[in-house]
């Protein structure tokens, strides 16, 4: 193939070997767990497809036949979303404001992740969420595409957090989510206006925690909520 090349931090996100080898299983390819097949799967993403490639392995029993195949970025994609919901279930997730939530990471419940409701979509200080965002449109414009057209998405950069933010919200998915922006957008203001006239504490000085480690502080602004429901 030609020069086109997407970075391994873009690829273990999207086109990874576990999610390949989810997506094989699902079309019947490959049989049991990756573990002694990592050596000879290779996952080679094209501008518009992904060629996937499995040698021979003669030492598993399941699974001991090749594959040499294309996987379409529109299966790698609904895998991310079906991912992203299935994991947003359950998790921990506070409104701070109208449009600031705080979510706990799903590997470190000690953490928790910033996420603002905004006109765009629900934007996440995840690892994956700021990369994904940052780096999608320039390193893989089909799959920056897909994302801008697909139902539930519409243009949203898959994150389960942003995902428990939407289910928080009772939002089916993304489409309604633009679809209430009117009105959240309304709530926001009215929110402003609200702090301009009581003078509000500035409770705004965790802008700059983007890697979040500590906090500590977030519990003593759940009660703000109660004033928006
Ligand atoms: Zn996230």
């Amino acid at each position: 193939m030609s020069a086109f090349q997407i970075s391994s931090t873009l690829q273990s996100y999207m086109f990874s070997q576990g999610i390949t080898w989810t997506l094989l299983a699902a079309k019947g390819k490959v049989a049991g767990p990756i573990d002694v097949c990592r050596q000879q799967l290779t996952v080679e993403v094209w501008p518009n497809v992904v060629y996937v490639r499995l040698e021979k392995n003669a030492i598993r029993r399941e699974c001991p036949w090749g594959v040499s195949t294309f996987i379409s970025y529109k299966d790698y994609l609904e895998h991310a979303i079906t991912e992203a919901f299935t994991k947003a279930t359950g998790i921990k997730t506070d409104r701070i404001s109208v449009n600031y939530f705080k979510v706990q990471s799903a590997t470190d419940p000690k953490r928790k992740h910033s996420l603002m409701l905004e006109k765009h979509g629900i934007s996440c200080s995840c690892m994956r969420y700021q990369w994904l965002d940052h780096r999608i449109w320039c390193e893989a414009p089909h799959l920056y595409k897909l994302i801008k057209e697909n139902e539930i998405l519409q243009g949203q950069t898959p994150c389960h957090h942003a995902a428990a933010v939407l289910k928080w919200l009772d939002l089916k998915n993304f489409a309604d989510y633009f679809q209430e922006w009117p009105t959240i957008q309304g709530q926001i203001i009215n929110e402003e206006d609200y702090e301009d006239d009581e003078d509000y504490e500035d409770d705004e000085d965790d802008e700059d925690d983007e890697d979040d480690e500590d906090d500590e502080d977030d519990e003593d602004d759940e009660d703000d909520s109660e004033f928006y429901g």
